[in-house]
């Protein structure tokens, strides 16, 4: 299935740059809500901060695509010197092929970053990348999102239900 996950991460910062090198992924594609911050937050958690010093550390390739509006996106991704694309329209693939482009690196080299199946997951499927998924961070503000992970479960637990660990 298209959305069933492939990887499940506890948060950000479990995905390793030792598990990215293993996988030969040079580049990361990075959700905002829910993945890097809680819902709607302007706020980066010190733990994520950490991390995405260790990606760039590590030369990873890092890029910002959310489905928010620029007002949303913009200053969260100026505040922590990313590159970004707002407005993306996940699960459609074609801003994981814009972010691909600018980042110079080749399909099978970029992995996205994300918590919601039926954006993230599926987005990453229809582009050929593999999904890295992460469990939400904090509470989802919208009842969309709300509707959407009600869903997700049996996708969710069909990982589980595989052997799937939490990475
Ligand atoms: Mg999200």
């Amino acid at each position: 299935m298209l959305i069933t996950p492939e990887y499940v991460f506890k948060d950000v910062t479990h995905i390793t740059p030792e598990f990215l090198a293993g996988k030969g992924i040079r580049a990361l594609v990075l959700d905002i809500d829910n993945t890097l911050t809680a819902d709607r937050s302007q706020e980066l958690p010190d733990e994520v901060a950490g991390w995405l010093a260790q990606m760039k550390e590590a030369g990873i390739g890092l890029t910002i695509v959310s489905n928010g509006a620029e007002k949303r996106v913009r200053p969260f991704a100026e505040k922590l010197g990313l590159a970004y694309l707002y407005r993306s329209a996940k699960p459609l693939p074609f801003a994981l092929m814009a972010a691909r482009r600018r980042m110079g690196v080749k399909r099978k080299q970029m992995a996205m970053v994300g918590d919601q199946l039926y954006a993230d997951r599926m987005a990453a499927a229809l582009y050929g990348i593999p999904g890295l998924m992460v469990i939400p961070r904090g509470p989802d503000l919208g009842a969309q999102v709300v509707l959407k992970r009600k869903w997700e479960k049996r996708h969710w637990q069909k990982y589980y239900d595989r052997g799937g660990k939490t990475l």
